[in-house]
């Protein structure tokens, strides 16, 4: 089994993006995440996939209904913080503000707990990991935002779901699926990477992992899967990692589904 996530943010939440950064002016932008979230939900609800979505707190204020959707469909709903701030730009209170914030939000709109977290853009970093204790101390069991990359998150981050010890009690992690290649950890199982790999190899190194016992983490955006977006300014290096062969998602999504088996990060994880 393995787990498959949908970070829920709409086309204009994209960490450093001058043009779009401030929440202030965010209202002011067409929504398009309820419809390209029905076109997922949809895809899931046809293979009987229950998954987890991460749900900005911004997008559980400005489309409640969206979120009851999610729920009432029988996917698990946890959290991607309230404004899409990277972990590395907040200070601790910062952090602690905002997750309170995203977990209000989405209690506002639908009843159950949240157990499950994931940081705009993979942020958490080894001078960060302050993070997990306030995690933990509101209710989080598990976080999903470690990335074994030197680019990325570090390293020496660990490549398969373990537990981390916090102050407040243990926090599950289950951290990008990545390949060894060359001595480097590579992804492939969302993004750009997916939208670059060939779908066969992304398959066969997922059941690769699978037949040693473990479960790989797969997560899509829906503005991938939305070619008529707007575009906004970025430097050509982030507009190539953030625009770049959008069609391939839906497919290769669409594949994934029909040849392997998935769940919820909760359920895979156990917690
Ligand atoms: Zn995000």
């Amino acid at each position: 089994m393995n787990a498959l996530t949908v970070d829920l943010e709409d086309w204009y939440h994209v960490c450093g993006a001058g043009e779009t950064a401030d929440p202030m002016q965010w209202d002011a932008y067409e929504s398009r995440v309820t419809r390209n979230t029905h076109t997922i939900l949809s895809l899931l609800g046809r293979r009987g996939v229950r998954a987890t979505f991460f749900v900005l707190g911004y997008v559980a204020e400005r489309e409640p209904e969206l979120i009851r959707a999610i729920a009432r469909e029988g996917h698990e709903v946890a959290t991607h913080g309230h404004f899409h701030r990277r972990i590395f730009e907040m200070s601790p209170a910062e952090f602690e503000a905002d997750l309170a914030r995203s977990l209000d939000a989405i209690s506002a709109a639908v009843a159950g707990t949240v157990v499950g977290y994931r940081a705009p853009e993979w942020s958490i970093r080894p001078h960060t990991t302050w993070a997990f204790p306030i995690l933990r101390k509101h209710g989080i069991l598990y976080d999903s935002s470690m990335v074994p990359l030197t680019r990325m998150g570090d390293r020496s981050y660990p490549r398969l779901p373990c537990r981390l010890a916090t102050a407040y009690g243990e926090i599950a992690e289950f951290p990008l699926t990545t390949v060894r290649c060359f001595g480097e950890n590579l992804p492939f199982t969302g993004g750009l990477p997916m939208r670059l790999a060939p779908y066969f190899y992304i398959l066969s190194s997922i059941r690769r992992l699978n037949e040693r016992g473990h479960p790989a983490l797969v997560y899509v955006h829906p503005w991938e899967f939305d070619s008529e977006q707007p575009k906004i300014k970025l430097p050509w290096s982030r507009r190539f990692m953030h625009y770049f062969n959008l069609a391939a998602t839906p497919r290769k999504f669409a594949g994934l589904l029909e040849h392997l088996r998935f769940a919820s990060v909760r359920e895979v994880l156990g917690v």
